[in-house]
């Protein structure tokens, strides 16, 4: 099993996204959540969550993290209706996590795809 990787190697996009480094369009922002559109939507709404905290992947999860995934989690159907997602059940949302090369990961920073909107998508 890979060690816990959560302190911010130098040259990751998204520890730079959430630093305002790099720019990008927010959806959101506190102390240790940061919120923004995918440079390139599957959905009519798609946005990525991501802890402000260097962690690889949900495979580097642990038990310190859990209260901050659970506000992301919660604030997940928050956002989606803000950023123009239907109601459930009739619209609603996807949420997607890629883990590792075989999950489909891209970017190693743990993040939370949020997708939704009227059908059809691009992919997903
Ligand atoms: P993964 O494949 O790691 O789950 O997803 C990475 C996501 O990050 C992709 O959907 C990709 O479009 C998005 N992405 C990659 N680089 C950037 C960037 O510089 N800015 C933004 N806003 N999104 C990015
Ligand atoms: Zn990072």
């Amino acid at each position: 099993m890979s060690q816990p990787v959560t302190h911010a190697p130098d040259n990751c996009l998204f520890c730079k996204i959430a630093a305002g480094q790099i720019p990008s369009r927010k959806v959101y922002e506190d102390d240790e959540i940061f919120a923004f559109h995918d440079i390139h939507p599957w959905a009519p709404v798609h946005f990525l969550m991501i802890p402000k905290v260097h962690i690889a992947s949900m495979a580097q999860a642990g038990a310190e993290h859990a209260a901050l995934l659970g506000r992301m989690m919660v604030l997940a159907p928050q956002l989606a209706l803000a950023q123009g997602c239907n109601p459930y059940p009739a619209g609603g949302f996807r949420i997607v996590t890629n883990t590792g090369a075989e999950g489909g990961q891209e970017v190693h920073h743990l993040h939370i795809h949020v997708m939704g909107g009227p059908r059809p998508w691009l992919k997903g």
